[in-house]
């Protein structure tokens, strides 16, 4: 039975794509996105090295979850084991996004983690985001390596490298993208002055209840 393929999922990596690069959170050709569509279980993933301003819809590649090609005549990313083993593990990620951002690799470079220091964080990323153990690019290894140190989390560091943010759809992975890489920069900031507390856990598991069952959900009149 042939699978339904979707242009709106490859839209969405390609728009996705010139949004991370035009808003600096990545350079060139590096990172890589992938969305899962429920339905077929397929997945659309950015081809490995072309720069985002050049990709198009039949650049997307399309696979399946265990990394046989479906659609398209480019290679697909480097870091596919990543990508599949991120959605094998956590049922519910729906959509992947790795990327170089500035300030979330010094982060990345130190190895450290990034504690629940600001409300926002804690409530889509969670009570704190690790660092993977080092392997090299494209890896079965690093692919291991991030399922470990995500856990449950929406985000994770890669050692010398950058970092990773997943979510239930494109759009929350991204806001996922742009809180990661706000908090890092605090972080560093704050570290400078000399001074930054970390939020108790009991109230970073109220705000996360809060986020979860209140947070923007209209009441009816
Ligand atoms: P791809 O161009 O193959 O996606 O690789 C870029 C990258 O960031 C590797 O980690
Ligand atoms: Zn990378």
């Amino acid at each position: 039975m042939k699978l339904k393929i979707s242009e709106n999922f490859k839209k969405l990596i390609v728009n996705t794509g010139r949004k991370l690069y035009k808003q600096n959170l990545t350079i060139g050709t590096w990172g890589n996105i992938s969305v899962l569509d429920p339905d077929t279980d397929l997945v659309y993933i950015k081809p490995s090295g072309i720069n985002y301003n050049e990709i198009d819809l039949k650049d997307i590649m399309v696979i399946d979850k265990k990394g046989k090609i479906v659609e398209g005549f480019r290679k697909p990313s480097i870091e596919m084991p990543m990508h599949l083993s991120i959605y094998n593990a956590r049922k519910d990620v729906k959509a992947i996004i790795h990327y170089h951002p500035i300030y979330s690799s010094v982060l990345a470079v130190t190895g450290f983690s990034l504690p629940g220091i600001c409300e926002d964080f804690v409530q889509i990323v969670g009570e704190k985001v690790l660092c993977a153990k080092y392997a090299l690019p494209g890896s079965e290894e690093l692919a291991k390596n991030a399922v470990v140190s995500l856990g449950n989390r929406n985000a994770v560091f890669l050692l010398n490298h950058g970092t990773l943010c997943v979510g239930r759809d494109i759009k929350e992975a991204m806001k996922v993208c742009y809180v990661v890489e706000k908090t890092a920069h605090i972080y560093i900031l704050s570290k400078n002055l000399g001074k930054c507390r970390v939020i108790p856990e009991e109230d970073i598991k109220v705000m996360q209840d809060f986020a979860k069952n209140s947070y923007g959900k209209q009441t009816e009149k």
